[in-house]
Parts: structure tokens; sequence; C-alpha cells
């Protein structure tokens, strides 16, 4: 695991550890270098080697939260008390000891427990305090003013370096868990831009099936599917409106003989061209579906049958003035009528009959209903 993956607590009881064994080993082997204070040497040696074995069952067991509580719990009401009546009490260096065990048991424990803790533990300093000031005899006396002095400048600065090393890990990993939380922020960021640009995708994918499932491939009219229902709504839309609607049913005249003459490539060439010479041609709200293979059917919303019979004869005469390349002329015939009844199966046998009857009267004709 590297180092800013573990996270900050563990990394703080790493520093807190290593702390605390410094502290110990440095303190004994200064004691021992004085060859005085045996009692003290052995008591910050065996701290040491309690502080390495608990240390140790954290790497093992990995519970933080027990081994903490341990480490604490002994340094704070017996190690250092024992120290404090060991090494001259007020006059000695366990007093900066004392500031920085109250730092480490804010940097391990939570909540309550840290509560607590730093209350007994004040408390137990307090309790030090009084029973010195009561029984001055108790807390050891220095041979001498130089072991004094040694004894105390060399606490301060075991303090002040660790109180520096505590601070500093804290800020490391502080600044460590600043830059993580910017880093998942960017990657969330990043996450959800690339989950809108798949949705987008995902929509204008939707948009183009259904564009496709709607659409004639040869014309790219409407299918006779769609066109069917559109009519259907229409119908019932303009029925409730009270608004005008006309119909018209084109059909392409002799196309056979086109197929037959041209083959049926150039065929379809002109049922496209055709087609898009009839969208061309009409307003805007027109639409215009493929019927069968050389009928169109055309709606013409919110509008009468005079409007809609000048619409249709535009668009007859721009396909009759067509020029094609094999030097013939396509026209259309087709019949036309205003909706008055609202059944689609008798409006569509109607629309035939026009377009049969404009056939029969001798093509490239719109037919309507006599009586309009
Ligand atoms: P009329 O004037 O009476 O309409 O005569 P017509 O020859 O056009 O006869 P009809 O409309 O009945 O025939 C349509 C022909 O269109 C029949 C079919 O072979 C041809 N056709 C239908 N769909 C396609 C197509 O997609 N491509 C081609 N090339 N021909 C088609
Ligand atoms: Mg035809």
């Amino acid at each position: 695991m590297r180092n800013d993956e573990i996270p900050l607590k563990h990394r703080m009881f790493n520093v807190v550890f290593i702390v605390g064994i410094f502290m110990s080993f440095s303190c004994a082997l200064m004691k021992c270098f004085m060859g005085e204070d045996k009692a003290a040497a052995l008591a910050s040696f065996a701290c040491g080697v309690i502080t390495v074995g608990l240390y140790i069952a954290f790497r093992v067991s990995r519970n933080y939260n027990l081994l903490s509580l341990i480490g604490v719990i002994f340094s704070s009401f017996v190690f250092f008390p024992v120290m404090w009546l060991m090494t001259g009490g007020t006059f000695g260096g366990i007093p900066y000891y004392l500031i920085v065990n109250a730092g480490i048991i804010a940097l391990l424990l939570t909540g309550q427990r840290r509560r607590i803790i730093f209350g007994l533990f004040a408390a137990a300093v307090g309790v030090l305090l009084h029973i010195e000031y009561k029984f001055p005899d108790l807390a050891a006396v220095y041979k001498s003013p130089l072991d004094r002095q040694i004894n105390y400048s060399f606490g301060l600065f075991v303090c002040l370096i660790s109180a520096a090393v505590l601070i500093a890990a804290l800020a490391d990993g502080y600044a460590k868990e600043l830059e993580k939380s910017r880093r998942s922020n960017a990657e969330l960021i990043q996450a959800k831009e690339e989950a809108e640009r798949l949705n987008r995708l995902l929509s204008e994918e939707k948009q183009k099936l259904h564009l496709i499932s709607i659409t004639d491939f040869l014309t790219g009219t409407y299918n006779r599917r769609f066109i069917m229902s559109y009519l259907n709504d229409e119908i019932e839309a303009s029925r409730e409106k009270k608004r005008k609607l006309t119909l018209a049913l084109i059909d392409i005249d002799d196309f056979k003989t086109v197929n037959d003459t041209y083959g049926h490539v150039y065929g379809d060439y002109v049922i496209e061209r055709i087609s898009r010479t009839i969208k061309s041609n009409l307003r805007q709200n027109d639409i215009v579906g493929r019927y069968g293979g050389d009928e169109f059917l055309i709606i013409l919303p919110n509008t009468g049958i005079k409007e809609g019979c000048a619409v249709i004869e535009r668009v007859r005469r721009k396909v009759a003035e067509l020029e094609w390349e094999k030097d013939f002329s396509v026209t259309i015939s087709g019949g036309l009528m205003e909706v008055e009844d609202d059944k689609t199966t008798g409006l569509l046998i109607m629309l035939d009959r026009l377009l049969y009857s404009a056939k029969h009267k001798g093509k490239n004709l719109i037919e309507f209903p006599a009586q309009s």
C-alpha cells in the first residue's frame, strides 16, 4: 500500500508510536549515560519495550482503537506518574513530556473516549502536583544541580523534537487528505461529465432510432405506419379544436412503364426525386408519408379544400415540370378532400376513389369531390 493510501488515523498512529518509542529509549539512554537514576532508566526502557510491543501488536492485529487506548492509559496513568516521582517532579524534565502526552491523547483518541481520558489525565496531573506540594520529599531530588540541568534540558529538547514531529505528521496528513479529496472531487466531476456525455449520446441514438423507425428508407418521407397513426391523431385533434383538415392521396402516373423501360434502380431514383419535390413544395406544417409503392399520403392540417387544392396543384405542376436525363416526363395524379367525417377507413376509400377518377380522366390531374 502506498503511504498516501494508508488512512490518516493509521498514519498518525504510526507516528505517535514511533515518537513514543523515541522518547522512552532516548530518556533511558540519557539516564544510563548519566550513570544515576537506574530505576528511572529501567522504567523508561520498560516503557520503550512496552510501546514497541504495542506497536507490533497493532501491526499484527490492526486493532487501532484498542491498542491506542491501552497505550494512552499506560503512558498517562502508569508511566508518567511514576517518572514524575522518580525524576524530581515539577523540577525535572517530565512536565514537558506530559504536554506531548496530552497531544498524543488528542491525536490517538476521538469523541467521548478522548474527553474522558483527557479529563482523567488532567486530574492525574493535578493530583501529582498536589502530592508533590504536600509531600515534597516524595519526588526524588537530583543529586547535583548539573544532573537536574541535564535532565531538564534533555527533556525539553526531546519534547520539542517530538512535538514538532507530531505536528508535522498531522499537517502532512491533513495536506494529503486535502489533496486526496481534491483528486476524488475532480474524478467525480469527470465521471459526472462522462455520464452526461453518455446520456447525451444515448438520447441522440434513441432519437436516431426513433427517426429510423418512422421514416421510409428510400424516400426519407414518413413510413406508412407513422403517417397512419399521425392521421388518426390529427383527425381527433382537428375535431376537438374545430380546425379544418385536408388530405391528399398522390400516385405516380404510369410508373410501371418507367420501371420496365429504364429499370428498377432508375425507378427508385424517380420515386426518390418526386418525393423530394413533393416535400419541398409543401408548407411547414404539412406532412407527407409513403403510403404504398408509388403512392404518397399528404396531410394538410388547419387547411380547407380550397387552400389544399392550391398546394397540391402546385406540387402536381412542379413534378410535371421536372426535367429528366432520359428525356421523358413523369406526372402525378391525386385525390384531395376535406375531412368531414372522422372514420379513417372511409376517408381513405373516398380518396382512393378520387384518385381512380383522376387516373380515369387522363392522369396528371388532382381530383376533389364534386360538391366542393
Ligand atoms: P397508374 O398510372 O395507374 O398508377 O399506373 P402505374 O404503372 O403507376 O401502376 P401502379 O401505380 O399500380 O404501379 C406501381 C408500380 O410501382 C408497381 C411496382 O412494381 C412499382 N414499385 C412499387 N414500389 C417500388 C419501388 O420501391 N421501386 C421501384 N422501382 N418500383 C416500385
Ligand atoms: Mg402509379
